[in-house]
């Protein structure tokens, strides 16, 4: 096949068959296609779409791409959660240790930081000595062990996502459904899971910032779980402001150990119980989603959830030092603070341009090759809908250099708005569909 008219075919708004995007992911895989040339595929899919058809058969190239766990030898309910990416979305690190502690096994192939939005493994990596790249084997075994793992896509499962996923981080191709539902389910099917509980992000700090689109989003990853006798849950959840107050790979870890040991932002608390629960649901250890929640919340409360992090932290290598003292943490070389210029009810956050200062201060990626800098973030103090007084410090940037800093305070001016009437905060859970 060639890959040009491939590309051309795409391009001119054609529809691809089995083949020839078996063909394309398949060769992408084996380094026979160069990456400008896939990245021009890329960038045909995200003008031209893809039919359902096309993204199933993108979704199976992808997953076929590497092996697929056998969990059989398993015999309790395993069932992961994946977001779409957000800005301060750290509920991953929460529920997994949570719904391990109920007694489901969860298998959690994550990504990294993608645009604006973090990752998973980037998080999970600053914790020194973590590690998210293990064996098949060792995959299975931690599993067994304590009930959860997480890593990332390897060369053995779904190879083709973690090449494409990096270059669509790099060529502003990553807000497709097509491409998107493929990523996601490729990794997710790969795992060996029964079940998976989906949020689809919507608003201006997600990929898909209408609420329409997150809605064909959801259907269309609905779709490929049921194609592949999967159980899934998906909740359509608000992102027009961070998650929590902390931005950034450490931070995050940081907040999330909190969250843990009991002290926790009412909304990142809110929806990693609504998650945890829906995978404790799905996984038949509570009747309703309202009896998962429950339970979900009395893990946090009685320590056994923060045990089980501990556990699963041990088990993969990270130092459990930071994670017993975080205050023992390395601190950053610079800090400064965002003081607020007006008074007012804070009304608008740009939460895609807060995720571009996080990764611009060292907590994101530019290109392929860049280092992420895992101390690097932001404390961002107010919710929406909240009174701020002029003079306020409204944030704290962290960096390792004075000139990122400076660049990240920049775009501050156009991140917050203020007026002089309070608008209602947005709604966190818009939306369930089971
Ligand atoms: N999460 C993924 O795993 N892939 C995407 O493309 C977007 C979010």
């Amino acid at each position: 096949m060639n890959t040009v008219e491939l590309i051309r075919k795409k391009r001119d708004g054609d529809k691809l068959s089995k083949e020839e995007i078996k063909f394309l992911i398949s060769a992408f895989t084996r380094n026979k296609i160069p990456q400008y040339q896939f990245s021009a595929f890329l960038m045909a899919v995200y003008f031209k779409g893809m039919s359902v058809e096309e993204t199933s058969y993108l979704t199976e190239a992808m997953l076929n791409s590497g092996k697929i766990a056998d969990l059989s030898s398993i015999k309790e309910s395993k069932i992961d959660k994946h977001s779409t990416g957000g800005v301060g979305d750290k509920t991953s690190l929460i529920i997994a240790p949570v719904a391990a502690a109920a007694g489901i096994k969860v298998p959690m192939i994550s990504g990294r930081g993608l645009g604006h939005t973090g990752g998973t493994l980037d998080k999970l990596e600053s914790i020194p000595g973590f590690k998210t790249s293990l064996t098949l084997g060792k995959y299975k075994t931690n599993i067994k062990k304590c009930g959860a793992v997480l890593i990332g896509q390897t060369k053995d499962i779904a190879p083709a996502d973690k090449l494409i996923y990096s270059l669509r981080d790099v060529t502003a191709t990553v807000e497709s459904i097509p491409l998107i539902t493929a990523s996601i389910m490729s990794k997710k099917l790969a795992e060996g899971i029964d079940g998976l509980v989906l949020d689809i992000k919507t608003g201006n700090g997600a990929f898909m910032k209408d609420q329409k689109d997150s809605e064909t989003l959801a259907l269309s990853l609905i779709k490929t779980a049921n194609d592949f006798d999967k159980k899934v849950i998906a909740f359509i959840t608000d992102m027009n402001q961070p998650l929590g107050n902390y931005i950034g790979n450490w931070l995050e870890v940081f907040e999330s150990i909190k969250a843990l040991q009991g002290d926790y932002p009412k909304d990142l608390m809110e929806l990693s119980i609504t998650l945890s629960g829906a995978m404790i649901f799905l996984g038949g250890k509570a009747e309703s989603l309202e009896e998962g929640k429950e339970i979900s919340f009395k893990l946090i409360k009685n320590g056994k959830a923060l045990e089980k992090f501990l556990e699963i932290v041990k088990l993969q290598g990270g130092d459990l030092k930071f994670v017993k003292h975080p205050e023992k943490y390395p601190k950053p070389k610079e800090t400064e603070k965002i003081i607020a210029e007006e008074s007012g009810y804070l009304n608008e956050i740009n939460t895609f341009e807060l995720g571009v200062a996080a990764a611009e201060l060292g907590a994101g990626r530019k290109t392929l090759n860049d280092k992420i800098d895992p101390k690097a973030g932001i404390i961002f103090k107010f919710k929406l809908g909240e009174k701020v007084k002029k003079g306020t410090v409204i944030a704290e940037l962290y960096s390792e250099s004075q000139s990122k800093i400076k660049n990240a305070k920049k775009r501050f001016q156009n991140i917050l708005k203020y007026s002089g009437e309070q608008v209602n905060a947005p709604q966190l859970i818009k939306k369930v569909i089971q």
